[in-house]
């Protein structure tokens, strides 16, 4: 189980007291995989508190290594600060940026050339939901949005619909197990046995009364949380959800 939390915008007060209660707490549960992605202003500072116990994430990555590109990050620079994964393709970065899926495989290949981990993001809209096309639509966003080498490298795929972030109205386990069985259909078809072994992490108002439910369900793997992840109490109650 791989339990990431992404901090968005946010984590300007307070938010090292939080890492360090983490920490803290996750001592006592060795043996999962716990990622906090900060905004890049707090990697360096999260990197110290959270020595070996938790893994650091960048949220998003610049495709390119280095060059004239103001105001973005590139996977290199992730990793000189100590990150070991990174998030690409999230929706907000779709919606607000207007990132394609081609840019994302491309964000994708740079985390790993620079050997982080990349969680690769992917979730329809609620109105492509409502027109019963959320299947069609992460299907097009897999093969576009996910590289063909993928399954070589270190890989987790995020399924965050978007009317579940950040609205307090999660997937039912229903949603989740067929979305997710759907989507490690798709991968081992693309991947054979390797596609097998991908993690499939949920993500979308992910709380400590939920995560039970939602950690349990087949094809699950583990989940990517925002809001309830920027405490450390709500974030242990999650991680301590995990089977
Ligand atoms: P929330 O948990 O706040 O809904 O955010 C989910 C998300 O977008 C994580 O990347």
């Amino acid at each position: 189980m791989l339990i990431a939390g992404n901090w968005k915008m946010n984590g300007l007060d307070a938010s090292l007291s939080e890492v360090r209660a983490l920490v803290a707490g996750l001592k006592a549960r060795p043996g999962l995989k716990v990622v906090i992605c900060p905004p890049a202003t707090l990697l360096t500072r999260v990197v110290k508190e959270a020595g070996s116990a938790i893994g650091v994430g960048g949220q998003d990555c610049h495709a390119k290594v280095s060059g004239a590109f103001t105001g973005d990050i590139s996977a290199e620079m992730l990793k000189d600060a100590g990150a070991t994964w990174t998030i690409v393709g999230h929706s907000e970065r779709r919606q607000y940026h207007g990132e394609t899926d081609a840019v994302i495989a491309a964000k994708a290949e740079a985390g790993w050339r620079a050997g982080l981990g990349v969680m690769i993001c992917v979730g329809e809209l609620e109105a492509e939901r409502v027109a019963g096309k959320e299947y069609e639509v992460v299907s097009t966003q897999l093969a576009n949005s996910v590289p063909a080498d993928a399954a070589s490298h270190i890989v987790a795929i995020a399924y965050e619909p978007v009317w579940a972030i950040g609205t307090g109205r999660t997937a039912t386990a229903e949603d989740i197990v067929k979305m997710h069985a759907h989507i490690r259909k798709e991968l081992v078809a693309r991947f054979g046995d390797a596609g097998a072994k991908i993690e499939i992490l949920y993500g979308g108002s992910v709380n400590p009364k939920n995560a039970k439910e939602i950690l349990s369900q087949p094809e699950v793997g583990g989940a990517l949380v925002g809001g309830a992840s920027l405490k450390a109490a709500d974030f242990l109650t999650i991680v301590d959800a995990a089977p």
